[in-house]
């Protein structure tokens, strides 16, 4: 069985066997590995391309610069991100640059984690998160 899964590096949708766990995963474009995922900051046409390209969930993060407990939150999400490679796709979205994106999400404060699956909204979380917390979080959906 085959998931699809977009490249955290360059975007190319990649169809790769679903496994447990990966020794390897290299993307067919860029030939990044993509065990090493780091959370993409996206704007709306880029995180609607992954909503409806992903087969794993996919994880959003509305968060802000001047915000205190989202940039606190960065390493412990950047963390996540990198342990859950393939499983879930963790994204970023700076709502002082995508504020219509905040707003069509119906985000009142921030930090805000959105998950979604086969473009579906699914789960929401406020409120910043230790990397164990968001871990957990994010493996009710795989
Ligand atoms: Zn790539």
């Amino acid at each position: 069985m085959n998931v699809k899964v977009v490249c955290p590096s360059c975007g190319k949708v990649n169809n790769i066997p679903k496994k447990e766990t990966y020794a390897k995963a290299n993307c067919g474009q860029c030939k990044a590995s993509m065990l090493d995922q780091k959370p993409l900051d996206v704007n709306r046409t880029e995180m609607l391309h992954i909503l409806v390209n992903s087969e794993i969930p996919v994880m959003v993060d509305f968060w802000a610069p001047w915000c205190g407990p989202c940039v606190q939150m960065t390493p412990a999400y950047e963390a996540a991100s990198k342990e859950m490679s393939l499983k879930v796709q963790f994204l970023k979205v700076n709502t002082e640059t995508n504020q219509g994106l905040g707003a069509l999400y119906g985000i009142q404060s921030i930090p805000t984690i959105l998950m979604f699956k086969d473009g579906e909204e699914i789960g929401t979380n406020t409120g910043s998160l230790t990397k164990e917390e968001l871990i957990r979080w994010a493996t009710r959906f795989t």
